[in-house]
């Protein structure tokens, strides 16, 4: 027998253990309160601890559990898009794994999404338990992004959301190598909203997220949503070459009005240095997008799948 799957939930895992059963029980009993059929879909990005024995076992004795096991670990955004991919139902929920995003927030985005909303998303309020360090780099690149771009990227949004069934399939149809999530469901549109909560603290565990990985993921959202760091190159350019002009002018009437010419090493070093760095600094920028722009024309499928547990017959569900 086929159910139609009305709510899927999809739940990217990196070396979760001890989270990941609490984590499961929470999401199980939250979504049984809606009689509806629904799939967990969890997605296990290469962990290297004991997720995926977990994971087995609790889909062996739940059917609504669904599992996709990466052959490596490539990176959050990569799971979620997966766990999209493979997702049936007509409202699709994003969740972390670690408990930070309270589960019992899906009911009430599900009472958006039935007002007729096609994407609803949690807005953190406050975050709980993160170190200040991480709370400020998120609050500046939430406003840098919002102040480098034309697309409406909500403040402080991660990925925790709902979104319906057409944003998913047009998600599907993104074939952006270096994703960042939160821009594109905001690109594609539709009527969207905010539901507002308190981020809690880690169940458990460390956060999987060490500062390499938030760079990344904060470059990608720059590069894929602005040009605006190209740009750089030129206002700052414009701005050097005017001061430089101005430098010169001193420079010159020094030389001709007063007898007070000092051999200029210190404003030589400076400008040199000045100049060098700033070069150097929109070089690395170029690289960023030339870089981004060679990972898109490899054209290398987004992930691959080792095994697939609760599906039946599964096919390739990319679009593109
Ligand atoms: N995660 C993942 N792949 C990774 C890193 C993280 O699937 O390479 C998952 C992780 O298991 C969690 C979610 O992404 O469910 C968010 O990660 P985390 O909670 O560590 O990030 P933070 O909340 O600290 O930003
Ligand atoms: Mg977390």
């Amino acid at each position: 027998m086929t159910m139609t799957i009305k709510y899927s939930i999809v739940v990217p895992v990196f070396n979760e253990e001890k989270v990941i059963y609490e984590s499961y029980k929470r999401l199980k009993t939250v979504m049984d309160r809606t009689f509806e059929a629904y799939e967990l879909l969890f997605v296990n990005d290469g962990s290297r601890d004991r997720t995926s024995e977990m994971l087995s076992y609790i889909s062996k004795s739940d059917t609504n559990v669904k599992i996709i096991e990466f052959s490596r670990n490539f990176g959050h955004q990569i799971a979620i898009t997966a766990g999209m991919d493979y997702a049936t139902g007509q409202a699709v929920v994003v969740i972390d794994a670690d408990l930070q995003d309270p589960p019992e927030l899906i009911l009430k985005m599900i009472e958006k999404w039935e007002e007729g909303y096609d994407v609803v998303y949690g807005k953190r309020v406050e975050r709980k338990g993160e170190t200040h360090f991480k709370k400020l780099t998120a609050r500046l690149f939430y406003r840098t992004l919002k102040m480098s771009t034309d697309i409406d990227i909500p403040l402080d949004t991660g990925d925790f959301r709902l979104i319906d069934r057409r944003v998913c399939d047009e998600m599907k149809r993104i074939p952006e190598k270096n994703r960042f999530i939160r821009g594109l469901v905001s690109w594609i549109g539709f009527k969207q909203t905010a539901i507002e909560y308190v981020r809690n603290e880690r169940f458990a565990g460390e956060t999987k997220y060490p500062l390499k990985k938030m760079l990344k993921l904060s470059i990608d959202g720059l590069t894929s949503f602005s040009y605006k760091p190209l740009k750089l190159a030129t206002y700052g350019g414009a701005l050097l070459s005017l001061a430089g002009f101005v430098y010169m002018v001193v420079a010159l009437s020094l030389k001709l009005f007063t007898s007070n010419t000092v051999p200029g090493w210190t404003s030589l070093i400076v400008i040199q240095l000045l100049f060098s760095g700033f070069t150097l600094f929109i070089l690395g920028v170029i690289g960023e997008y030339i870089g981004r722009i060679y990972d898109e024309t490899k054209d290398r499928p987004l992930y691959i799948i080792k095994e697939a547990k609760g599906f039946g017959a599964v096919k390739r569900v990319r679009t593109i």
